[in-house]
C-alpha cells in the first residue's frame, strides 16, 4: 500500500473558530472549559476530515491554542523563570494560562510578564515563539496535552501518527536570552544531552499508548548547518532511534542539500522529503536510502493554493513507486498550516478560477488519489479527479485573461538603464535639497496615522454598500485634510497623507491591479489568533490606472511642505501573496515592479516630490540556503530599482523596512539606491546602524527614534541621545528623524505628544549642529 498521510493540518477552523474562542477567552467572555471544548471539537473535525478523505492516519500533535513550538517548549518544561508562579503549576504540569502569558505577556490568570520573542518560522509567514535557553537549563516532561490528544483520537477510533518538532530543530530555533559576558560564550547545542531524555520519555509514553509512528519534524536539515550540528544529529538520533516507536524524520521547506547523506542514514525508520520545493532530490534520495527505510514523498504543495497536476505527479513518482514498492508513502510537502482551510467556503470566486485551486481540505483528496493512482488501486472517483485536474490545469494554461502579451512584451523590453537613476546619489542629493528645501535632521513619519474606529467603520460601511463612493471618498479626503493640519501644527517637515483609505498595505494595491484575486475566507494563521488572508496572484500583473495619485495630489494641495507618496514595493507585494507557480517568482515580481513604476511616474507628474516604496518583506524573502541569497537579492533589488528609477534626480525616493537585521544584507540594501531609508532601530539603541557605518552606506537614513509598538510617549532627551548615537555612526547631513514604523495601530492621544517631542528633539539637534 502507498500510505497516505499529512504532516499537519490547519487548526484555526474553516470559520476561524479557534481565533474567536481564544480571543473570547482572553477577554473573559469564554471560560476555560468552553475554550478546551472548542479545541477538542476542532481536532475531532479535522481528524474526521482526514479519515473521510481516506488518509491512512490522522496526524496528532499539530494542534495548539497559540503556537506548536510554544507548546513543545512548555512540554519540555522550558518555561522562563519570570512565568513560574507556583500556583499555576499543578501536578508538575504547566498551565495553559502560563503558555498564553509566555506568548502575550498576560492571560486571564497569573501575573503579567514580558512575553517571549516571536519570529518567523523558517521562510514562512507563520510566527513562532522563540524558545528561551540558558546555560545549565534542565528539562522535564511538563505537559500531558499531547498524550491526552492521542487518547482522544484513539477513542474516536482513528489510527494515529504523532507529529512533534525534533530536538535539534527546537534547539536551532531557540535563543540564549541574556547573552553571557564575553569569553563565557554558551552554545545552545550543549543543551542537547539534557533534552534527549525528555524526548525519550515522550516517545516511550506514546509507544505505551499504542502509537506506532512518530514524525519528528527537523526542518533545520534544509538549512546550512555547522559541522557540530550535523554531528549532533547523528548523536541525537542514535539515542532516539532506540525508542520503542518508529520515527519518521521529516525535512520540509526545501532540499536536504549537503545534509542529504546525513539525513538518509540517520538510524530512523523513515524519511520525509519536500518534493515540491526540491523535486530534484528525489533521485538522489532513492539511490541512497537504506533498504529498511520508508520514504514519504511530499509531493502536494503545502505552501501554495494551486491544484496539483495529478497526472504529472503520478508519472514523476512512478519510478519511486517501482523501486520502493510499499516503502513509498505520499504526503504534502509540509504541514498544511500554511494554506487556507477549505475551498468550498469560497462561494464568490469565479468557478473557472476556483477549479484551479486546492486548499487544505482539497489537498487531502489529492494526496489520497495520487497514492491510489501510484499503486494502481484507483477508484472511478480517483480517475474523475485525475481527469478534472488535467482539464483545469489545461484551462489555466490557456486562460487568455491571465496571459497578457502586452505585459510580457514590456518585460522583454526592459533595458539596463531602466533600473538606474539618471545620476548618482551625490548629484541627486543636490537637486533634492534645492527642490525640497529641508532643514538639517528633517522630520517625517513612516506613512500611516491612527486608523481610528471611525475610519474603520467608514470603510466597512462603504464595503457593505451602506456608503456611496462619493460619500466615502469625501470622508477620506476630510480625514487626510485633518491629518495634514495636525502634521503642520506639530511642525513635521515632510508630510504623509496618513493611509486612511487603506485596509492593508498589500490588499489595497492588489485590489487595483490586474492579475490579483482575493478570497473571502482564505485565512491562514500568522501568529496566535492572528490570521492573514493573502491575495492570490493568478495572472500577469498590470496596472489599469493610477492607484494612489488622487489621494496624494489632494494631500499635497493642502500644504506647501513636501507630501510623501506612499507605495508598497514589488517584493513585499509578492512575498505576502500566494504566487502563481507557472513562472519563476522573479518574473511575477518584475511585472509588479513595472506596474509600480508607472504609479511612481504618475505621482511625480502630479507634483509629488518624494515617494516612499515600502519593502518590509525584502528580508523575509531570503532563501533558507545562503548559497541562494545572491540570486534572490539580485532580482529583488533589481525589481525595487525598476519600480523606483524612472524619476528625475530631484524626486526623492524613500524606502522603509522594519526588521532588526541588516548586517548580512547591507550591500543589497545599499544597492536599492533609495535616497532615504527609514528603519527600525530604537530598540537596539542605534546599534543596528553599525552595519551602515561599517559599510559606509552612502545615502540618507532615518533610524527610528521611538518604538511605535509601545504605548509609551518617548521623551525629548531620550530621542536626542539616540540621535547622538546615530550621529556617531552616520554624518548628520544624511540623518532623518522619524518613528520606527507606521502609526496605524496607535491612538492620537499617544501619537500627538510623541511626535511633538520628536519634533522638539530635532529642533534641539539642529541648534547643536
Ligand atoms: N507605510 C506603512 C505604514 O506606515 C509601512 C508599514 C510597514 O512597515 N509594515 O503603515
Ligand atoms: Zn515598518
Amino acid at each position: 500500500m502507498t500510505l497516505a498521510h499529512i504532516a499537519g493540518y490547519p487548526r484555526i477552523g474553516a470559520g476561524r473558530e479557534l481565533k474567536r474562542a481564544t480571543e473570547a477567552y482572553w477577554q473573559g467572555g469564554l471560560d476555560r472549559v468552553s475554550l478546551e471544548a472548542t479545541g477538542a471539537e476542532l481536532r475531532q473535525r479535522h481528524w474526521a476530515q482526514q479519515r473521510e478523505a481516506g488518509l491512512d492516519w490522522v496526524t496528532v500533535g499539530d494542534f495548539a491554542f497559540y503556537d506548536q513550538v510554544l507548546d513543545l517548549s512548555v512540554m519540555l518544561g522550558a518555561v522562563p523563570g519570570r512565568f513560574q508562579a507556583d500556583q499555576e503549576i499543578a501536578d508538575g504540569q504547566v498551565d495553559l494560562d502560563t503558555a498564553f502569558r509566555m506568548a502575550r505577556g498576560r492571560a486571564p490568570s497569573g501575573e503579567p510578564a514580558a512575553a517571549c520573542e516571536m519570529t518567523k518560522y523558517f521562510d514562512t509567514n507563520y510566527h513562532y515563539l522563540v524558545p528561551e535557553l540558558h546555560a545549565g537549563q534542565s528539562f522535564r516532561l511538563a505537559s500531558s496535552a499531547l498524550f491526552d490528544q492521542v487518547d482522544e483520537a484513539l477513542a474516536a477510533g482513528h489510527p494515529v501518527k504523532v507529529t512533534l518538532l525534533g530536538p535539534l530543530t527546537w534547539l536551532w530555533l531557540g535563543k540564549i536570552r541574556d547573552e553571557p559576558p564575553a569569553g563565557e560564550e554558551f552554545d545552545r547545542l550543549a543543551l542537547l544531552e539534557a533534552l534527549l531524555p525528555v524526548y525519550g520519555e515522550i516517545l516511550t509514553r506514546l509507544a505505551e499508548q499504542g502509537v506506532e509512528w512518530v514524525q519528528l519534524d527537523e526542518p533545520a536539515l534544509v538549512q546550512d548547518l555547522p559541522r557540530a550540528w550535523q554531528q549532533a544529529y547523528e548523536r541525537a538520533y542514535h539515542v532516539l532511534g532506540g525508542a520503542p516507536v518508529k520515527l519518521l524524520l521529516a525535512s520540509v521547506y526545501g532540499g536536504l542539500g549537503d545534509n542529504l547523506g546525513l539525513a538518509v542514514n540517520l538510524p530512523v525508520a523513515g524519511l520525509h522529503i519536500d518534493a515540491v520545493r526540491a523535486p530534484e532530490q528525489l533521485e538522489a534520495v532513492l539511490d541512497r536510502l537504506p533498504a529498511y527505510k520508508v520514504l514519504s514523498a511530499g509531493a502536494i504543495d503545502g505552501r501554495n493554493v494551486w491544484r496539483a497536476d495529478l497526472a504529472r505527479l503520478r508519472d514523476s513518482l512512478m519510478e519511486a513507486r517501482r523501486r520502493l514498492g510499499e516503502r513509498l508513502w505520499l504526503s504534502a510537502s509540509c504541514s498544511l498550516l500554511h494554506v487556507p482551510v477549505d475551498l468550498d467556503n469560497e462561494r464568490e470566486l469565479a468557478p473557472d478560477l476556483k477549479r484551479w485551486l486546492a486548499f487544505a481540505r482539497q489537498k487531502l483528496d489529492e494526496i489520497v488519489t495520487l497514492a491510489r493512482l501510484l499503486e494502481g488501486r484507483d477508484t472511478p472517483r480517483d480517475r474523475e479527479r485525475l481527469e478534472a485536474a488535467s482539464l483545469a490545469l489545461q484551462a489555466r494554461r490557456e486562460a487568455v485573461q491571465l496571459h497578457r502579451p502586452a505585459v510580457a512584451e514590456r518585460l522583454g523590453g526592459v533595458r539596463p538603464e531602466d533600473t538606474q537613476r539618471a545620476s548618482a546619489y551625490p548629484q541627486r542629493a543636490v537637486a533634492q535639497r534645492r527642490a525640497l528645501n529641508l532643514p538639517l535632521f528633517p522630520t517625517t513619519t513612516i506613512g500611516s496615522f491612527p486608523q481610528t474606529t471611525e475610519i474603520r467603520a467608514t470603510r466597512r460601511d462603504f464595503k457593505h454598500g451602506a456608503l456611496s463612493v462619493e460619500a466615502y471618498e469625501a470622508r477620506m479626503r476630510e480625514e487626510i485634510a485633518e491629518t495634514v493640519v495636525r502634521q503642520e501644527s506639530l511642525g513635521l517637515d515632510m508630510l504623509v497623507h496618513g493611509e486612511a483609505e487603506r485596509n492593508d498595505m498589500v490588499e489595497y494595491f492588489g485590489e487595483q491591479l490586474e492579475g490579483y484575486v482575493f478570497t473571502a475566507n482564505g485565512w491562514v494563521q500568522s501568529y496566535g489568533s492572528r490570521c492573514v488572508k493573502p491575495p492570490v496572484i493568478v495572472g500577469d500583473v498590470s496596472r489599469p490606472g493610477p492607484m494612489t495619485v488622487r489621494w496624494s495630489k489632494h494631500a499635497q494641495s493642502l500644504t506647501d511642505r513636501p507630501m510623501k507618496g506612499m507605495l508598497t514595493g514589488p517584493v513585499t507585494m509578492l512575498q505576502w501573496a500566494f504566487v502563481r507557480d507557472d513562472q519563476p517568482r522573479e518574473v511575477t515580481c518584475r511585472q509588479i515592479a513595472l506596474a509600480l513604476r508607472d504609479e511612481v511616474l504618475d505621482l511625480e507628474a502630479a507634483g509629488i516630490r518624494a515617494i516612499q516604496i515600502d519593502e518590509p518583506a525584502l528580508r523575509e524573502g531570503l532563501p533558507l540556503r545562503r548559497a541562494e541569497w545572491p540570486g534572490y537579492l539580485a532580482w529583488a533589488v533589481e525589481c525595487f530599482r525598476l519600480a523606483a528609477s524612472g524619476v528625475s534626480d530631484a524626486t526623492q525616493i524613500h524606502t522603509h523596512m522594519c526588521y532588526a537585521e541588516f548586517n548580512d544584507i547591507i550591500d543589497a540594501i545599499a544597492a536599492l539606491d533609495a535616497d532615504v531609508i527609514t528603519i527600525e532601530t530604537s530598540r537596539s539603541a542605534m546599534e543596528l546602524l553599525d552595519a551602515f557605518r561599517d559599510f559606509a552606506y552612502p545615502n540618507e537614513i532615518g533610524p527610528g527614534v521611538y518604538d511605535i509598538h509601545s504605548p509609551n510617549i518617548p521623551e525629548v532627551a531620550w530621542m536626542i541621545a539616540l540621535m547622538g548615537k546615530a550621529a556617531e555612526r552616520i554624518p548628520v547631513e544624511r540623518l532623518w528623524v522619524n518613528p520606527d514604523c507606521g502609526l496605524k495601530t496607535r491612538g492620537w492621544a499617544e501619537v500627538a505628544p510623541a511626535l511633538a517631542n520628536m519634533v522638539e528633539a530635532a529642533r534641539t539637534l539642529r541648534q547643536r549642529h
